[in-house]
């Protein structure tokens, strides 16, 4: 069971989100439960102030450290538990840290906004700083539920069919050169489709000839 407690300022933007698939189908079965902790809820002072300006200047405003480190400590670290801050900063992600989520009892998800966090929750507070990749967002939130969805996809039972998972883009490392496999092209009906057609082996019977179609074509777009 992997508890996801996520710390944000937004707790509706996961709602929509966490009642379908796959939460909805790990939840049912027991495999994840999520806790969404509303950062001003962890405020002291009658506005339930959260972000103050940048020492030494600067654009916007910065998220306070004491909120943040409030809410970690109310929430509680379980044995294997993994403290993640969202940054364009930090370690981008992949499907191999996906895994390695997967195998933790809680994940502690902490979601930035404005200017971003102030650099003690990250240097002090969290066990990684994790990048989805070289963009900036307005928040964590949307960098949380892909790193929580990406993780729930591998939990056992969660996919209707287990080895779509182990057969995924990225799911395994390949000893030919790509340090991960891609997934081949799919194609379903109709055959020919206003004059493009399905590669004539897909179609053909022929399970030898269509594996290694398959196998040739397991290969990034670019
Ligand atoms: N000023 C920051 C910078 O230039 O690095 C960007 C802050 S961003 C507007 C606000 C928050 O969104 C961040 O603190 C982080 O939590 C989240 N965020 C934005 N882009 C992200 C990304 N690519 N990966 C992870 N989190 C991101």
């Amino acid at each position: 069971m992997i508890s996801f407690d996520v710390i944000t300022l937004f707790p509706n933007l996961f709602n929509e989100h966490l009642v379908n698939l796959p939460f909805k189908k790990a939840v049912e079965l027991g495999l994840i439960s999520v806790n969404l902790h509303n950062l001003r809820d962890f405020t002291e002072d009658k506005h339930k102030t959260v972000d103050d300006k940048p020492f030494g200047g600067g654009v916007g405003m910065v998220l306070k450290p004491e909120p943040i480190f409030k809410a970690v400590s109310s929430i509680g670290k379980k044995k294997s538990a993994r403290v993640i801050t969202l940054s364009p900063r930090g370690i981008k992600y992949t499907q191999k840290k996906a895994k390695e989520y997967s195998n933790l009892s809680q994940i502690i998800l902490i979601c930035g906004r404005y200017e971003g966090i102030d650099e003690r929750v990250l240097t002090n507070l969290s066990d990684e700083v994790i990048s989805i990749g070289d963009f900036v967002l307005s928040g964590g939130e949307l960098p949380a539920l892909i790193i929580m969805e990406s993780v729930v996809r591998l939990l056992p039972g969660v996919l209707e069919k287990e080895e779509a998972s182990l057969n995924e883009s990225f799911s395994k490392e390949t000893l030919n050169g790509s340090p991960f496999k891609i997934e081949y092209p799919q194609y379903t009906r109709p055959q020919n489709f206003n004059g493009l057609k399905v590669p004539d082996v897909l179609t053909s019977g022929n399970h030898k000839a269509i594996e290694e179609w398959k196998k040739a074509n397991s290969k990034p777009l670019i």
